[in-house]
């Protein structure tokens, strides 16, 4: 057995603030262990307030905030929803349980995000929305899509799981859609173990969003008092989360000024420290446009391809550094072949950044001994340049 262990920066370590506990423990003496009470009320207000938007309601996650987006935008099977093939695949699923076809664009080669050039291209009559994901809380050009979706009658939907406190030209990511969808999973900015949250911005959808998120009854305004019994009235499902999980969320939503400051720290570090390094080998690092705030979700490199990603991948790995790579293309993935289509010219963009981005440890409490064995792992990487 070695004397010392080597030291290991895992990937991610979820932040805790340190009152959680507290208001954990006064859920459970408030004996409202059900979703909708006290603390999921003010995790709502928490939520809209940062938002800017006229109603949030918590989920359990962002996946059935997608989900509840699909059923509140009537998605019926053969209607089409553009989307981006670089994503986590609820941003597809939510689409697709509903039968209807997400089809697939490109992202841009700068931001990662939706490459909004391509979009118009990929509208047919059967297109009803288009679902932009903000890449590491960097905003997609909102500008743009909105002018194209105003053009065609159709919503925007916004994937924010990475958003939460970004903006785009001084107003706040999650706004600009007529709903959009936070995660509060352990690996976000703000998170309570499992968890997300449905943005309404069209106050029109708030009643609807209600019902489906309560089983497809009306019991919340039965419990407002303004129905004297509550029933069946559409489709929905499941999809609140108990208040003792919400009181958790409470504590990280109120401290999310100091997590975000906290991650920026790292964000900006990395940087700064790898910029001389990337510039010399022609490694890519994160573009963010003039406009663009972010609340540094995710640090990435670009590397020249996929030998020297997956080098520097064991590289990292031998020196105790927990790095990760993502997106799978949806395009070409199993499921995105069976219920999907790819927009006219491919996503080569798309399956070009999968096999060279490397994502590096980015939390709240990343000490300065982890901050400087990650640069000086990556810096003294001359492994294969391509
Ligand atoms: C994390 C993530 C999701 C899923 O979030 P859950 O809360 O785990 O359902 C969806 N879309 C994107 C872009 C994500 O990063």
């Amino acid at each position: 057995m070695p004397l010392t262990e080597a030291p290991i920066v895992p990937f991610n370590r979820a932040y805790i603030t340190g009152v959680e506990q507290q208001y954990m423990t006064t859920a459970i003496m408030n004996g409202l262990l059900e979703g909708d009470g006290p603390f999921t009320r003010r995790a709502n207000a928490l939520v809209a307030e940062i938002i800017g938007a006229p109603a949030a309601l918590l989920t359990t996650s962002c996946t059935h905030a997608l989900e509840m987006s699909a059923l509140l935008l009537d998605l019926v099977p053969g209607d089409e929803v553009i989307v981006p093939s670089f994503t986590f695949v609820s941003t597809a699923t939510a689409i697709a349980l509903r039968g209807a076809v997400p089809v697939f664009v490109d992202c841009r080669p700068d931001t990662l995000n939706l490459d909004e050039r391509r979009v118009e291209a990929a509208v047919t009559p059967r297109t009803r929305a288009i679902v932009v994901v903000h890449y590491a809380g960097v905003a997609c050009e909102m500008d743009a899509v909105t002018a194209i979706a105003g053009r065609y009658g159709l919503a925007v939907v916004e994937d924010n799981a990475h958003g939460l406190g970004g903006r785009y030209k001084g107003r706040p990511l999650g706004s600009f859609g007529t709903l959009a969808a936070q995660s509060f999973h352990a690996t976000k900015n703000v998170q309570c173990g499992e968890g997300g949250a449905l943005v309404v911005n069209d106050a029109a959808l708030i009643e609807r969003a209600e019902i489906i998120r309560e089983k497809g009854t009306n019991r919340s305004q039965f419990f407002r008092g303004m129905t004297d019994k509550y029933r069946w009235v559409e489709n929905g499902s499941s999809y609140l989360p108990s208040d003792i999980l919400a009181a958790f969320l409470v504590a990280q939503l109120e401290a999310i000024d100091d997590i975000q400051r906290r991650r920026h720290r790292v964000w900006d570090a990395y940087d700064e420290r790898l910029a001389d390094w990337a510039g010399d080998r022609g490694v890519g690092r994160p573009t963010v446009p003039d406009g663009c705030a972010h609340p540094a979700h995710l640090y990435y490199l670009l590397l020249p391809g996929l030998p020297s990603r997956q080098s520097l991948l064991r590289h990292l790995a031998e020196r105790g550094v927990r790095a990760a790579f993502h997106y799978q293309p949806l395009h070409t993935a199993p499921g995105g072949l069976r219920y999907g289509r790819v927009a006219p010219g491919g996503c080569p963009v798309t399956e070009d950044v999968a096999d060279r981005i490397i994502r590096l440890p980015l939390f709240a409490e990343m000490s300065d001994a982890e901050l400087d064995l990650v640069v000086e792992s990556i810096t003294s990487f001359s492994g294969p340049t391509a």
